[in-house]
């Protein structure tokens, strides 16, 4: 095109629009300039839009990144806002612009012309949608209504759990509405793989935001108390405003009037400058369909990165074509802070390249954004996804609470230049302790997806139904109990070479643990020992952060989640205030926080609160029930900073000491000595204890010499270090409450298999029901150590819940009630 005679008209003054506009004036200081906009502002940064409303940009200035005058000042433009074109005659080369204020209409040549009107947000024709509470936001003047609805608002509904629903739900929260998020699709985030979404589903509800899934909105029910909501599970609720965010269709009715080509969902279609059906007139942004670099089929991409660089190409091609790079295409790369987490994505999801049928494989890497010794250490999860057949990466997924935005910009650039998941692996990329690991979890995903490719591990996702399949979890037994998995075998890693006898070597072997890392761990030691062994990818854990329901938060009078309460400084009536011991258990994955506070609760004074940091994802999960299986008063979980902060009061369960006044509330409790390894003389002991502890005092038993028989395992653990005689000992001695004989009559084993038979058929409690009994109303089994040492016997024998304690144990306890037997 010849510079001097040269008119560019530009429909859309925003992203796309004003940034072909900037690009063409310093590439031509002849051409003549004209951008037309509709609406009264240029070049505003849509994407703020949400943050002003929440009042995180205060100044509403901010957003207004250039104003018509200052596009005309610095790059002579000739900018009309307020104008509207209506009408392309691509014959006469010239464009109908109508003024928005007066309607007045004039005729505008143009030898080139850029459509970038974007895209307008979806409003179905569905009843009620007309009402003035019906908000979707697209530009300054949506803000500035919503702003000022919300103001007056108590409670607000969004429909729609995209990027910008997510976006607006976080800042009408942080002002203090209820808020009601409704979402069609089964998870928050549709654009990403369900299982990297739990984290944000779970912040929503952490914060107290109500979420609907799965569900749509079928119509509005307007009424003087507000709006009626109406879902077409027939739930129904009146919102004082709500936000419609459930997508975008492109404006791209001038460009079918003319007669250019436009996609199934009415995109325009461009070449790879984006030029249109017709070269004199592009189009960018919003309105168009790209190539998708990774399927290299057609796709749309809704994003401000595309627009402003479509844009930017357009003015290229049409004033300086010689050399100009083509458009590679978009791949959707986007990123959302909801609260404290943050979800980002590069590429295809997994979902849709199944879907299309291709061959690929995946994996979920769980790790720390820095080094995970170095203070704030948050966690990280990442999702890579590649070609079966070359290992070329399709897409990523991320959600943490920082360094997010680092790994999906690695990623996008990895997946730009057709790197695999073995280039992946190598790359080198900036590490010092606060800014990431030796390892970075990008590099640790591509170790692992090579570890997939190599053969190393079979991976499956999700926990297997297969009733054959042996299911193995590798995890802490601390861990394993707190939060089992339904039909799993709990054997800790450390234990696993020992115990592979434990497995049929005839079936398949399927291996668990928290984030993936321990069950890839044990899987390489069973396939070497010949198993058919999967490991379950990404462990447990993203899947029950997905359905944790509020992380088991405590409700504030709303019925909204809060932050971890006060606990010890502002005391429940009747209660003194108690001290705040903190526990920092940043940098451990799970179930390193857990163990942590279970070894700390064990050193504190009932009553004292316990405040623990930990940078555990699922430790807002894990604390409560802790906390209820160990008897402490669960004072909320919280987040800060992207480290979950927990609160618990030490009870007198679990380690603590007990804090029953001596001899009950009225003088009953009950302590003894189990001398005997007779069944009937345990089952005497058994049954004085508990009836001691409903009389509301309390019971020590204290289990010495043939007695600790009664407390051993029926199938206990190999314990290292043992010697021969110690093995003798255990061969010789019945192994735990089942085991026991009979004082006396029991013939053999035929008196006591009578006893037992008896007692069942008149429906008499057995030994073991009364120790779980026991143990469960708050009895203190304690070890007698000394006779364990003479008897060979470790700890891990015994069942859990014993204490091990001397005769200083056995005397304090004494002091502390009025029987003391010995049995
Ligand atoms: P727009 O920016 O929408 O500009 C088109 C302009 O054309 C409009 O101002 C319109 O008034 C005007 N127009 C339309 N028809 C005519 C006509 N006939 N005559 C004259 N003028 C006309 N993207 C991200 O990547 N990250 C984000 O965080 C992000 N957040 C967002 C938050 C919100 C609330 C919104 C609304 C969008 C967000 N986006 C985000 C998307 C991003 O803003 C868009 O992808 C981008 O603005 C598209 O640019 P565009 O130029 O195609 O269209």
């Amino acid at each position: 095109m010849s510079e001097k005679k040269a008119r560019m008209v530009i429909v859309g003054g925003v992203a796309a629009g004003a940034s072909a506009a900037a690009r063409a004036r310093r590439l031509s200081e002849e051409a003549e300039i004209v951008l037309l906009e509709r609406g009264p502002d240029v070049s505003f940064a849509n994407c703020g839009l949400p943050y002003h409303i929440g009042g995180e940009i205060t100044d509403r200035e901010r957003l207004a990144v250039q104003t018509p005058e200052s596009l005309r000042a610095m790059l002579n433009l000739d900018v009309r806002a307020g104008t509207e074109a209506v009408e392309i005659d691509r014959e006469g080369k010239r464009i109908r612009v109508r003024r928005v204020t007066d309607g007045g209409e004039e005729w505008l040549d143009y030898d080139k012309l850029l459509l970038a009107p974007g895209a307008s947000p979806v409003r179905p024709p569905i009843p009620g949608i007309g009402d003035r509470r019906v908000h979707t936001l697209r530009n300054l003047q949506d803000m500035d209504r919503i702003k000022q609805a919300a103001e007056g608002a108590e409670a607000v509904t969004v429909i729609g759990a995209g990027f910008i629903g997510l976006e607006m739900a976080e800042q009408l929260q942080r002002l203090g509405k209820r808020v009601t998020v409704v979402e069609l699709q089964d998870q928050v985030l549709p654009q990403m793989d369900r299982e990297m979404t739990g984290p944000v589903a779970g912040a929503l509800r952490e914060a107290g935001v109500e979420l609907i899934l799965g569900d749509g909105i079928e119509a509005f029910e307007p009424g003087a108390e507000g709006v009626g909501v109406r879902l077409a599970s027939g739930k129904r609720w009146a919102a004082d405003e709500v936000i419609l965010s459930i997508g975008v269709r492109p404006e791209s009715g001038l460009a079918t009037q003319a007669g250019l080509e436009t996609g199934p969902r009415g995109h325009i279609v461009v070449n790879e400058y984006q030029q249109t059906s017709d070269p004199d007139i592009y189009a960018a942004g919003d309105v168009t369909q790209t190539r998708d670099p990774v399927t290299g089929e057609s796709t749309t991409a809704p994003l401000g990165g595309p627009a402003n660089r479509q844009g930017r190409l357009v003015a290229d091609h049409i004033f300086r074509p010689e050399g100009v790079r083509p458009y590679p295409g978009s791949l959707g790369t986007a990123i959302v802070r909801v609260f404290e987490v943050v979800a980002g994505m590069t590429g295809c999801p997994e979902k849709r390249l199944r879907a299309a049928g291709r061959e690929i494989e995946s994996t979920v890497v769980t790790d720390h954004h820095h080094a995970k010794y170095y203070p704030g250490a948050c966690q990280l999860s990442l999702k890579l996804i590649w070609d079966k057949s070359d290992g070329r990466v399709l897409g990523a997924q991320a959600t943490g609470y920082k360094g997010v935005d680092k790994r999906i910009d690695v990623l996008a650039t990895a997946i730009r230049a057709g790197m695999t998941v073995a280039d992946v692996a190598d790359l080198e990329l900036a590490y010092a302790p606060p800014f990431g690991a030796a390892k970075d979890i990008v590099n640790l995903a591509g170790m692992a997806a090579c570890n997939i490719r190599d053969g190393l591990v079979r991976i499956r996702t999700g926990i297997p139904e297969d009733e054959d399949l042996q299911l193995v979890d590798l995890r802490p037994p601390a861990m394993a109990e707190l939060s089992p998995v339904d039909r799993a075998r709990s054997i800790p890693l450390p234990e696993l070479r020992d115990r592979l006898g434990e497995l049929d070597q005839q079936k398949p072997v399927a291996t668990v643990c928290a984030l993936g890392k321990l069950s890839y761990f044990g899987a390489r030691i069973l396939a070497q020992h010949g198993f058919d062994v999967t490991s379950v990818s990404g462990g447990i854990r993203v899947r029950r952060d997905f359905t944790a329901p509020a992380g088991d938060i405590p409700p504030d009078g709303h019925g909204h989640t809060s932050r971890p309460s006060t606990g010890g400084d502002e005391p429940a009536a009747g209660r003194p205030a108690s001290e705040v011991v903190q526990l920092d258990a940043c940098g451990l994955a799970c179930p390193g926080p857990i163990m942590k506070v279970k070894e700390a609760v064990a050193k504190l004074a009932p009553g004292t609160v316990l405040e623990v940091r930990a940078s555990d994802g699922g430790f807002a999960t894990d604390l409560p029930a802790f906390c209820r299986a160990a008897g402490h008063e669960f004072l909320g979980a919280g987040r800060e900073d992207g480290v979950v902060v927990g609160r618990l009061r030490a009870g007198r369960t679990g380690d603590a000491p007990a804090t029953t006044p001596p001899g009950g509330a009225d003088g009953a409790g009950a302590t003894m000595v189990v001398f005997s390894q007779d069944m009937d003389k345990a089952l005497a002991a058994l049954v004085i204890a508990n009836g001691a502890l409903a009389m509301g005092g309390p019971a020590t038993i204290f289990f010495t010499f043939w007695g600790l028989n009664v407390l051993r395992k029926d199938a206990p653990p190999p314990v290292a270090g043992k010697t021969f005689m110690d093995r003798m000992f255990g061969w010789m001695m019945p192994r735990g409450p089942r085991k026991l004989p009979l004082s006396n009559m029991h013939m053999a084993g035929m008196g006591t298999n009578l006893m037992k038979w008896r007692m069942a058929s008149k429906n008499l409690p057995d030994l073991p029901g009364l120790l779980e009994e026991a143990k469960k109303n708050g009895a203190r089994l304690v070890a007698c150590s000394m006779s364990m040492e003479a008897m060979g016997l470790r700890r891990e024998e015994l069942i859990d819940g014993v204490e091990v304690g001397g005769v200083a144990d056995f005397l304090g306890a004494t002091s502390a009630t009025r029987a003391n037997l010995f049995i």
